[in-house]
């Protein structure tokens, strides 16, 4: 009899102990499990927001094309030259040639996504060769671009560049000045003002035939390396 009462507690304490054993093993299975996946998780998730990003700047494209039609082939005002108190981004000035600016005007990895949507601005800076006058090189009609598909319209905006009207457009004229160029320093000012490794050492790039060009940090840095100030990768073509 003493026998078989111990025997009884043994079977209940046995699978008791073996199924916190199994839970343990299960944990740390599942635990590897998610080390594992989770690395691809956000990866998928970041090229997701590369694409919506891209995605983005072509329906900007679009819609520019659209507007320069519809003006006899002249780009959009920016901050820069609208003449009296009412400023407004040029991404407003085209919103009504797409379905919705809101949808489109901000990239899902800049910084001041939420800062930007808020204050009625976007994460594409307009190349201000083709807005500001008079500038040397400026071409604010896109019928009088040669090269459309060389010709730079927007990239996207630098982290650090505050949330204000004023930084719809950028100078990229003082990207590349004597000094900046005899100093090497025209990457240092170009990254102050775009985002260039943005995605993945990627930014995209949205060029005067309405293509995007997904295009690396790298190539950017051999574009700023140049010899003389006029070799300016923005100047329109
Ligand atoms: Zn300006
Ligand atoms: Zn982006």
């Amino acid at each position: 009899m003493p026998l078989n009462l111990e025997r009884l507690s043994l079977e209940r304490r046995r699978p008791a102990a073996f199924t916190l054993v199994e839970l343990l093993v299960v944990v740390s299975i599942i635990a590897v499990l998610i080390g594992l996946l989770l690395p691809a998780v956000q990866a998928s998730r970041a090229a997701a927001r590369r694409t919506q990003c891209a995605s983005n700047l072509r329906q900007v494209g679009l819609a520019m094309g659209q507007f320069c039609n519809a003006h006899r082939g002249q780009f959009p005002d920016t901050s820069h030259n609208q003449a009296g108190d009412v400023e407004q981004s040029w991404i407003y000035t085209i919103a009504p040639f797409m379905e919705s600016v809101d949808a489109i005007r901000i990239c899902p990895d800049d910084l001041k996504a939420a800062d930007r949507l808020d204050q009625k601005l976007t994460s594409y800076v307009m190349n201000a060769y083709l807005t500001d006058e008079p500038r040397s090189f400026a071409v604010t009609n896109h019928n009088k671009l040669r090269e459309s598909s060389k010709t730079l319209v927007a990239f996207e905006i630098a982290d650090q560049k505050a949330p204000i009207i004023e930084n719809d457009h950028v100078h990229n004229h003082a990207w590349f000045t004597s000094l900046t160029v005899a100093r090497k320093q025209v990457l240092q000012k170009i990254e102050a003002d775009a985002a260039i490794e943005r995605h993945a050492g990627s930014s995209h790039f949205l060029y005067a035939d309405w293509h995007v060009g997904p295009t690396p940090a790298v190539t950017v840095a051999e574009w700023a390396d140049t010899q003389t100030p006029t070799d300016n990768f923005c100047i329109p073509k």
